[in-house]
């Protein structure tokens, strides 16, 4: 592993590169990364980077954002195959069809989702910056594609919004049950509750705080408690035992809580990758400039 990890820090030297990775990926890879964060963060410092090359260690939908926030640099993929399932449970022609039924509302699209929905949408959101960007949306309202527990959760914190929900879901966050959690909550008392938004409404009920994964990290920094139960993907445990390593961080050891896709991406796929040039993730012209307005103006909304 110590030779892999060498040839990656020299090519990255050579090349000019930069590795991005989510905070969902492996340990050994976040310990390698340059920027470990949210798909917000990774976004926002892809478009900030001078690198040349950009090794997106996450899944299709962000290697597609940064390619698009980057035009003339190269994003590479080190697994092609690396996918979100929540991203392919909508398709262009449903976006369309809800446009064609709620003419006037304006779509909010989650950014894991497919390029060409983005193309389709007014406006990009991540679990971080949902809330703010669909209360500062002038349309009273509001198509919110893919994530309908995300959705949910923007819809009880903007009342004075009408939002209109699609039916895809994140299947890791989906499947974790009100019990699950309780389970959990009996044998760690007093442990503080952090949740993602793509949990089920249900779910969230039991939780002290719904946080995207970068509002984790930033409360944990705090560090102001002791011990955490954290209900999202298990990669982040890692990451927030960076932050603040005193403390204990309790997942819910369920197997569900677990990205496949996320977990493809190893450190041999990221050497391969700089290695021999990897997946170059590529945007038709014409998708990325439409997708590219979408995001901008999540850039612009989340103020
Ligand atoms: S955790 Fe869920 S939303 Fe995130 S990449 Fe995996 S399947 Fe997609």
């Amino acid at each position: 592993m110590d030779d892999t990890i060498r040839r990656i820090a020299a090519l990255k030297k050579d090349k000019n590169a930069i590795i991005l990775a989510h905070t969902y990926t492996r340990p050994e890879v976040q310990d390698i990364a340059d920027v470990v964060g949210d798909s917000f963060e990774l976004a926002v410092r892809a478009a900030d980077s001078a690198a040349e090359i950009i090794v997106l260690a996450g899944v299709r939908f962000m290697g597609e954002t940064a390619a698009i926030l980057t035009p003339g640099r190269t994003v590479l993929l080190p697994v092609a195959d690396a996918g979100c399932p929540l991203a392919d449970m909508i398709t262009p022609e449903q976006v369309r069809q809800l446009k064609a039924q709620y003419p006037g509302a304006a779509v909010a699209c989650y950014v894991n989702s497919s390029v060409e929905v983005k193309a389709l949408s007014d406006v990009c959101v991540t679990s971080s910056s949902a809330v703010r960007i669909v209360r500062n949306l002038p349309a009273k309202q509001v198509i919110f594609v893919p994530d309908r527990n995300l959705g949910s959760w923007v819809a009880e914190q903007v009342p004075e919004k009408d939002i209109i929900l699609h039916s895809g879901f994140c299947p890791v966050h989906h499947k974790v049950s009100p019990e699950d959690v309780r389970k959990v909550k009996a044998r760690h008392p007093g442990a503080v509750v952090l949740m993602h938004p793509e949990c089920m409404k249900e779910t969230r009920a039991e939780a002290d705080h719904i946080l995207s994964t970068g509002g984790m990290v930033a409360l944990v920094k705090e560090k102001k408690h002791e011990r955490y139960i954290v209900v999202t993907e298990s990669g982040i445990t890692h990451t927030l035992r960076r932050h603040d390593p005193a403390a204990e961080f309790i997942d819910l050891s369920n197997p569900t809580m677990y990205c496949q896709n996320m977990k493809k991406i190893t450190i041999e796929t990221i050497l391969r990758s700089l290695d021999e040039g990897g997946t170059a993730v590529t945007v038709a012209s014409d998708i990325a400039e439409k997708a590219r307005y979408a995001l901008s103006r999540m850039l612009e909304l989340n103020r």
